[in-house]
């Protein structure tokens, strides 16, 4: 594109909470360059603990989506997509070194913008490595067949990659999704164009300077931080990007998916929302179920996908969950400075979500359910006290919506049939989680409950060898695994005549 205009864009040094002090670049990153949007614009982020600016970054639009999509055509019409695929595992492997080696910085960048703690940031990272690594291993994995039709052919197929694939991440775990994704995509031989949230973009921009020096060419990897409205759509419209992948909400998602559709018939999956469900049945040591019931909700703040926002216990201990439950919370969940290693809940990551978790804590007050906690903590930043809704009926909005906050529904079930019942009533199908010693009850629930993970006797609990993702409204199309592959590459049938 003949008219678009580099400027580069400065780095600017930050100093984080924790005194580490740091280069953040500012700009779209762009065929290896860090560079100012075209359209002038920059957007404020947020350090959600203290309602401080941490920075401006640029802000793109359509004009960046054309340019990035321009170098990543020619990118992915380079070697980089047909070359001996070891060579791109390369570049993938040395980003997950360069990410280890960085693993403190990244952690206090990630805590500073999304609110989690640090002990959080670092699974994320932990979690991040092993997906890059799993990346490049299976850049020369995904092999084709060969079929057998008789002595008059030959039959073989090919996974090949699928061409410039824009990707499109949530503010929850910035760091983790945006390597969920690109890692894939990337050892397939595809180009990328991410877009991060609004939110939540510093480590996106910091990753692909490790990428940079990591070896990946112009091109290959650029990420334009920018609204959903201008970058997103833009990304989602455009007739040369052949895949997108999408993690947000289920109506952004829905609208997504038609756009991507309607343009191009671009191939599509889905990562949304969810409102799962975690059973405990009355054979368990409540000692041990109630810490997976406070990973489940709690973790970064609730405000995870697979949170399992519906608790559902059996009648014979439901009393005694609950108490133990609230005794929990009270004695071990400490709200506040994410940096501060003694709280186990940091911030709400941005204005709007905190003013939507404390909306549906008035909601379920109104709608009749028992109360436990659900106050804003004073101060600076934006913190909310764990808070349990117990005694809830199947009506209730706080049971049917999703919360996206450390806000959980507690209900009673009779019979394991109910169990099943009450936890696939929910348009959603993203986890599910089973408290049991029986062995043949957890068999027996994890296949009847419909959604893409079922945890049992844990919770949250996630390896990058384990394939992740929803199914009904939550989504379609799986991360990690092998069967995120699918996603980034097409399969070319050869049938050759003898
Ligand atoms: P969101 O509003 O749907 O945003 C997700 C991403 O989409 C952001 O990058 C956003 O950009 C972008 N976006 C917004 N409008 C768009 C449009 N019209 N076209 C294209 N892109 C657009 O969701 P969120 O509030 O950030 O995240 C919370 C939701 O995500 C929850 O519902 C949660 O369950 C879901 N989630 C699901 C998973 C999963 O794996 N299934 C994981 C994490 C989160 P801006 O930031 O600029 O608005
Ligand atoms: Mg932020």
């Amino acid at each position: 594109m003949a008219q678009y205009k580099t400027t580069a864009a400065k780095p600017v040094q930050v100093t984080l909470p924790n005194g580490l002090k740091y280069e953040q670049p500012t700009g779209l990153f762009i065929n290896n360059e860090f560079i100012q949007a075209q359209g002038g614009e920059t957007r404020e982020v947020e350090n959600p603990s203290t309602n401080e600016k941490i920075v401006d970054i640029a802000a793109g639009n359509e004009q960046d989506v054309e340019y990035a999509v321009e170098v990543a055509e020619k990118a992915f019409n380079s070697e980089w997509s047909t070359q001996d695929p070891k060579l791109r595992a390369k570049h993938l492997y040395k980003l997950a070194d360069l990410i280890e080696e960085n693993e403190d910085l990244i952690a206090a960048i990630e805590t500073t913008d999304n609110g989690k703690t640090l002990a959080l940031s670092h699974n994320d990272i932990k979690l991040a490595i092993n997906c890059l690594r799993d990346g490049a291993a299976y850049a020369d994995k995904v092999d084709g067949r060969v079929i057998n039709s008789g002595d008059t052919h030959i039959n073989f197929t090919f996974h090949e990659p699928v061409g410039v694939c824009g990707q499109i991440i949530p503010w929850n775990f910035p760091l983790m999704m945006m390597i969920w994704k690109i890692s894939p995509a990337l050892a397939m031989g595809n180009t990328v164009i991410l877009k991060p949230a609004s939110a939540t973009p510093l480590n996106a921009l910091f990753v692909a300077n490790l990428a940079k020096k990591a070896g990946f060419p112009p091109g290959t990897l650029n990420v334009i931080p920018g609204s959903g409205s201008k970058v997103g759509s833009a990304i989602t419209n455009h007739k040369k990007i052949r895949k997108v992948a999408f993690t947000g909400s289920t109506n952004v998602g829905r609208s997504t998916a038609v756009e991507a559709s309607k343009a191009n018939l671009k191939k599509v999956t889905m990562e949304l929302g969810g409102k799962s469900a975690h059973l405990v049945f009355d054979d368990v040591d409540i000692e041990k179920a109630v810490p997976n019931l406070v990973a489940g909700i709690l973790a970064n703040a609730g405000q995870v996908c697979s949170a399992g926002s519906r608790v559902y216990v059996q009648e014979g201990i439901y009393d005694k969950v609950v108490d133990a439950f609230k005794k929990y919370v009270e004695e071990n969940v400490k709200v506040g400075d994410p940096f501060d290693e003694s709280n186990y809940q940091g911030a709400i990551t941005n204005e709007q979500q905190y003013k939507t978790i404390l909306e549906y804590i008035k909601v379920g007050q109104k709608e009749g359910a028992k109360i436990h906690g659900g106050k804003k903590l004073g101060g600076k930043g934006y913190f909310i006290e764990p808070t349990i809704f117990y005694d809830v009926k199947g009506d209730m909005r706080i049971v049917k919506e999703e919360i996206f906050g450390p806000v959980v529904v507690v209900g009673k079930f009779k019979t394991l049939q109910e169990a099943v019942e009450l936890a696939n009533d929910s348009e959603y199908g993203l986890a599910a989680a089973i408290e049991t010693t029986n062995l043949s009850t957890a068999l027996t629930v994890s296949r009847k409950l419909q959604s893409g993970t079922v945890w049992v006797n844990t919770y949250n609990d996630f390896d990058s060898r384990v394939p992740f993702g929803g199914v009904k409204q939550s989504g379609y199309g799986r991360e990690m695994g092998k069967e995120v592959y699918e996603a980034y590459t097409n399969v070319k049938a050869i049938r050759i005549k003898l």
